[in-house]
């Protein structure tokens, strides 16, 4: 069983709240729902996938346990921070369907439990990965370390000791399925005594302890395309937790997360900077060197210029990773007070002010603030 996002099985936002995921959940559960789709694998499949999102983001510290580690943080079998849980068609089978459906159904009705054989697919695994914004807009090669479960070597993954074999499970006759009833209903759910496999482990694998997987270390290599951003996801296809009994391995899903940089702010493809300019060229004109991703650039800037404009440098942001032309980068600049004033510099600031005196004409910020001002206290 392949194992997507929650958040996306479910269509919602990562943020999404308690009513939202119920109204999303309610609208897969009745859309799927085994009773209107008799025979429909995979409706029956979407069904079960939409109970697993569900039970996991309902329940607030599941939840947690999975924005912070992904699958790995709730999958018992990972001992994750959720292990214990019993998984859908245990304790919180009820509660989901008591709440979402005693109006449409009638009660607890449908099918639960994982897929029937034993073999089952990993689960997919979450890396996130922190980079710096150069890297994110150039592309990298990063190296990372992942915990993994792997197949057991001594064993070969079947969790059973060298020159044994696993035998039928005595509490399902090998089915892996067993049918309890709650309440009026007979519920089928996953064999807990095999976990679905059919098969009983007698003489335990002594490097696995019978789980067939053991917990490793393993390092990839990967590759970062250029002009990535902060939650855009890298697939490493196969490179996520190995399967039970000889399923394939799930899939690895590298989260980019973008650090802060100490200049630049990106929104997007565009990027934006302050640059502090001196009151000499803020008033006279003149030329500044600006920062950008590829170094050093002159920008003029007019006499008159005023703290806060934006100056746009086309083409000098990010390009996408999704194509589409690179964005801007926004100088936006800040007329930067003059201090530690020497008495010459003084003298000659004194006579400046005292030429202006009286001649509103060079400050057309602050007319129009006095003329406010003006207003405001004839209005009172
Ligand atoms: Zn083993
Ligand atoms: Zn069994």
């Amino acid at each position: 069983m392949s194992k997507r996002d929650y958040y996306e099985v479910l269509g919602v936002e990562r943020g999404a709240s308690e009513a939202e995921l119920k109204k999303a959940y309610r609208r897969l559960a009745m859309k799927h729902h085994p009773d209107r789709n008799p025979d429909d694998k995979v409706s029956e499949e979407k069904f079960k996938e939409a109970n697993e999102a569900y039970e996991v983001l309902s329940d607030s510290s599941k939840r947690a346990a999975y924005d912070q580690y992904g699958h790995a943080g709730v999958d018992p079998s990972m001992g994750g921070a959720g292990a214990g849980g019993a998984g859908f068609g245990g304790a919180n089978f009820s509660d989901i369907f008591g709440d979402v459906f005693s109006d449409f159904f009638g009660g607890a009705a449908g099918a639960g439990g994982r897929g029937r054989g034993g073999a089952q697919r990993g689960s997919d695994l979450r890396y996130t990965l922190e980079l710096d914004l150069e890297e994110a807009v150039r592309g990298t090669t990063v190296t990372i370390r992942v915990p993994t479960l792997a197949n057991c070597k001594t064993c070969d993954g079947s969790g059973a000791k060298k020159g044994t074999t696993p035998v039928t499970c005595t509490t399902c006759g090998g089915i892996g399925q067993v049918r309890m009833q709650q309440g009026f209903f007979s519920v089928q759910q996953t064999c807990p005594r095999c976990n679905g496999s059919g098969k009983m482990i007698t003489d335990p694998c002594d490097s696995c302890h019978g789980q067939g997987r053991v917990e490793e270390h393993k390092t990839l290599s990967v590759k970062v395309p250029a002009g990535v951003d902060t939650g855009d996801r890298i697939r490493l296809s196969g490179e996520g937790e190995a399967g039970a009994m000889g399923g394939p391995a799930g899939d690895l899903y590298v989260v980019v997360n973008v650090r802060e940089h100490a200049i630049f702010q990106r929104d997007g493809k565009h990027l934006y900077c302050e640059v502090p300019i001196s009151f000499a060229d803020a008033a006279l004109g003149g030329e500044l060197e600006v920062p950008t991703l590829d170094g050093r650039v002159k920008l003029k800037i007019p006499e008159g210029t005023q703290t806060g404009k934006l100056f746009r440098l086309r083409g000098k942001g990010v390009a996408p990773v999704r194509g589409g032309g690179a964005g801007d980068l926004m100088c936006r600049v800040a007329v930067e007070t003059p201090v530690h004033l020497d008495r010459r510099q003084r003298e000659l600031l004194e006579e400046f002010r005292k030429s202006i005196d009286g001649d509103s004409s060079h400050s057309p910020k602050a007319n129009g603030w006095f003329e406010g001002v003006k207003r405001f206290f004839g209005d009172l």
